[in-house]
């Protein structure tokens, strides 16, 4: 387990960045914070940090967004999954045990489906540590 602290915007874009860069193929990260707490500042970071120069959009509407690289970035976001079957609709594992590496945003609602493998990622405030302070925990 790892924890960072951040208290600012470009702090934690620079993690993101660097564990996209340490990443492996196949690799899964689901990243699990409220909103507003961080995590498109976040898969920013990792989308820059695996190369990629595209914005990063939600992919609320897709559930899953390809981004073209060297590894390839699967950009899941799993906020409106409420069936597995809507991801077996999709082909999930192919990203999932593709060449790419999968940033899964809500992963929390699909749970059952994430491999034991996969790395989790909290991003959570403390109001008491100020306003934009931020603790990151990867498990
Ligand atoms: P989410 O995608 O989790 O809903 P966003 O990444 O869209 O959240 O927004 C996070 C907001 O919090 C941004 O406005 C950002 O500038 C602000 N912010 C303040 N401090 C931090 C910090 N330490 N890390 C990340 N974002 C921060
Ligand atoms: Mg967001």
């Amino acid at each position: 387990m790892s924890v960072y602290e951040t208290t600012n915007e470009r702090e934690t874009f620079e993690i993101g960045y660097k564990i996209a860069q340490n990443s492996l193929p196949g690799e899964i990260y689901c990243l699990i914070g409220d909103l507003g707490v961080g995590k498109t500042v976040f898969s920013k970071g990792f989308a820059e940090g695996l190369g990629i120069t595209e914005s990063i959009t939600s992919p609320t509407f897709t559930i899953v967004q390809e981004y073209d690289a060297e590894k390839p970035l699967y950009h899941f976001d799993m906020y409106r999954i409420e069936d597995p079957d809507e991801l077996e609709m999709i082909g999930y594992e192919e990203y999932f045990y593709g060449k790419g590496v999968c940033l899964v945003e809500w992963a929390n609602n699909v749970e059952n489906v994430i491999p034991h493998e996969a790395k989790w990622i909290y991003i959570e405030k403390d109001l008491e540590k100020g306003f934009d302070y931020r603790k990151i925990t990867i498990k």
